[in-house]
């Protein structure tokens, strides 16, 4: 678990960040969102003291950060950066395998684990031996998050990780992210300033804005009832559609099934794809096909509006 409380940053007269409260409980994964400047990274920095901050207190798993010496407190926190940071002369394995080192891991248990994260992020045993220089940029991306999770910390700092890949493989990374995080049940830390990537990888989202919480909560939340107007200002117009992409139809309570004529999904469809496709095909509703391959049930575009709305 991470807990902030009341952290103030300052930089001679300017603040950074300016009584930052928040708290991400164990195994979740929380994003901290704002606008460029707005003081994200000095807050995930301030965890790992990579920056000391002027006040308040700082916890990780119920001790004060302040009490651990920063490099001890650094092995038992993973971070991963945009810039990934990778050291151009180790390979793929001595770049991985830097914390396991440092803690004293042994030869045989190091290589295993190496083998073990490639695999993880999706990338070949081969890939072991090669240098930072022979990857593309989402290869050295998935390496940089090979290391931040190889000595199994139990918390993961994460600032704009795939903020310099292109949609795509930024696409990619973040669904297999979403997908690991729920497999690994880490407690992570988020940071982005993209609304789609806060939306799709959020359990919950606290938006910040000149180094204040803005608010606090989980993305249907927010896009229900935002808190200022600055909330609705900064997700745009597209939120709501963000919010439908978290949610598959079979989320929904279906009515009885439509006529054969009604186009048909899978059930793990998610509602925004869902509403495409009622929209591309002109069609009112569309049926459902459950795991078994017959149709479950039907869903309307007003199921889907109204639908979402109810979810949490
Ligand atoms: P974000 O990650 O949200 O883009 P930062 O946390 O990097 O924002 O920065 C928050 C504010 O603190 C900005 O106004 C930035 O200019 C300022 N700041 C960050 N680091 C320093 C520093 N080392 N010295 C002076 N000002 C800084
Ligand atoms: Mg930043």
């Amino acid at each position: 678990m991470i807990e902030l409380r009341d952290v103030v940053k300052r930089y001679g007269a300017s603040t950074a960040i300016d009584g930052v409260s928040l708290v991400v409980g164990r195994g979740e994964l929380a994003v901290l969102l704002g606008p460029s400047g707005c003081g994200k990274t000095t807050t995930l920095r301030a965890i790992n003291r990579m920056i000391e901050i002027d006040a308040g207190e700082i916890l990780v798993d119920g001790r004060p950060v302040s009490a651990s010496p920063p490099d001890e407190l650094r092995r038992h926190i993973g971070y991963a950066i945009q810039s990934v940071g990778l050291f151009p002369h180790m390979t793929v394995e001595r770049n991985i395998a830097t914390v396991p080192r440092l803690l004293g891991w042994e030869r045989s248990l190091v290589e295993a684990r190496v083998r073990e994260l490639l695999q993880l992020v999706g990338l070949a045993p081969s890939y072991a031996a090669k240098r930072p220089g022979e990857l593309s940029g989402g290869e050295a991306q998935r390496v940089g998050v090979a290391r931040a999770l190889a000595a199994d910390p139990p918390v993961l700092l994460m600032d704009e990780p795939f903020g310099a890949l292109d949609p795509i493989n930024r696409e990619n990374l973040q669904r297999e992210f979403a997908q690991l995080h729920r497999r690994l049940g880490k407690t992570v830390l988020f940071v982005t300033h993209d609304v789609e990537e806060a939306v799709l990888l959020g359990d919950r989202i606290v938006l910040m804005c000149e180094g204040r919480v803005v608010q606090d909560g989980t993305p249907e939340e927010l896009w229900r009832a935002p808190a200022a107007p600055f909330v609705k200002e900064f997700f745009g117009p597209e939120f709501g559609l963000h919010v439908l992409s978290r949610h598959r139809v079979t989320d929904l309570p279906l009515r009885e099934a439509p006529d054969g004529r009604a186009p048909r999904i899978e059930s793990g469809t998610t509602l925004r794809d869902a509403l495409a496709l009622m929209v591309t095909e002109g069609a009112e509703c569309v049926a459902v096909i459950g795991d078994d391959g017959a149709v479950a049930g039907g869903l309307t575009i007003e199921d889907v509006v109204t639908g979402v709305r109810r979810t949490r």
